[in-house]
């Protein structure tokens, strides 16, 4: 497809160019062809004092001079004009590649993406699926067993659900939303707190909320839902009874907002990874099962860009990770 687009495209910048070309030269040889004539007439009245018979051979001469030189002119026209095809042709075809490179790659990154939303979603269905198979063939099935199978279903939809939350967080266009609102760092903290407070009692986590009275420029339910993200994160990849701390400051344009937690941390190879959709580092020597679909740093590098943010992270093994987001101050 990409090939034919850009043979078309092409062709396009080619018949532009040519079309410029062939214009020009036909002007230039017009415009050299009058010059001739006139300069070849001009210098014929200089011989008026020759014999008529004289002046004839001259004319002659000279109309043959003139022929001579307008054929010599028009193939190097045409000439020039074969060069210029030839080169523009290769030039236009490499502008044509360099125009629809960007769209390729967007396209290439959509189909990456549907792909692997696809396959995401696959894993709860098929599960699922095994799940209602096997109970319908069991023709003992109790009312117990039956219970046990609807909970297990419910499970599977609620991740389900999360995917698609997520799915949509993601594709979903929030361009046109208002980033301009003064918001408090201090309020979205405890509303993001607010929301995972379940999640961080059930592993007897301990949050701190250090930020003083900070505003920051943007769009207040998209940064409840970036801290909320990083919370969840550090709860998620923190062992029972460790400490999260949220921290803020401010230098001039920018408000800094840092998440602690005391968590398995993050290798370094895999620091640059993390925010990549559906990407999840391997957790394997940690005994922790954290559950997940790789979409909330995606999510929360998404949100930090809208605002024009930054994100960054430190983390040591075993000790703990630092998500640091910058924020326009307002
Ligand atoms: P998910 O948590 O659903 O896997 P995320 O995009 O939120 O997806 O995170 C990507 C990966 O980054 C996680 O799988 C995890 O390995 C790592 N990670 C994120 N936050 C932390 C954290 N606070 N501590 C340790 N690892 C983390």
């Amino acid at each position: 497809m990409f090939h034919s687009a850009a043979v078309k495209l092409t062709t396009w910048y080619l018949a532009i160019i040519m079309a410029l070309s062939i214009g020009l030269s036909l002007a230039l040889y017009k415009v050299s062809n009058q010059d001739l004539d006139v300069n070849i007439h001009r210098q014929n009245s200089f011989f008026n004092f020759l014999p008529p018979k004289d002046q004839q051979i001259l004319n002659i001469q000279r109309s043959n001079q003139l022929e001579d030189a307008e054929t010599h002119l028009r193939d190097r026209l045409v000439l020039f004009n074969l060069v210029v095809l030839l080169v523009g042709g290769g030039v236009s075809y490499m502008l044509a590649r360099r125009t629809l490179e960007p769209i390729e790659q967007a396209l290439q990154g959509q189909s990456r993406f549907a792909g692997d939303a696809a396959h995401e979603l696959r894993t709860p269905l098929t599960a699922m699926q095994t799940e209602i198979e096997v109970a319908l063939r069991n023709p003992n099935l109790n009312k117990v067993q039956a219970v046990e199978q609807l909970g297990s279903n419910l499970e599977e939809l609620a991740k389900l659900e999360t995917l698609s939350d997520g799915l949509l967080a993601l594709v979903g266009d929030r361009r046109a939303d208002d980033y301009k609102a003064k918001v408090s760092l201090k309020k979205s903290a405890n509303q993001a707190i607010k929301a995972i407070t379940k999640s961080a009692e059930a592993k007897k986590i301990k949050i701190v909320n250090q930020i003083g009275e900070l505003n920051v420029k943007g769009n207040q339910p998209q940064i409840v839902n970036l801290i909320t993200i990083l919370l969840d994160n550090a709860v998620k990849y923190s062992s029972d009874a460790s400490l999260v701390s949220l921290a803020a400051s401010r230098n001039d344009k920018l408000t800094k907002l840092s998440i602690s937690d005391e968590g398995i941390g993050i290798k370094q190879v895999e620091l640059e990874n993390i925010f990549d959709r559906f990407y999840r580092a391997d957790n394997s020597r940690s005994k922790l099962k954290a559950e997940g679909y790789g979409l909330g740093l995606a999510i929360a590098k998404q949100i930090v860009e809208r605002h024009h943010g930054y994100i960054d992270v430190r983390s040591q093994l075993e000790k703990g990770s630092t998500f640091i987001v910058s924020l326009p101050s307002a």
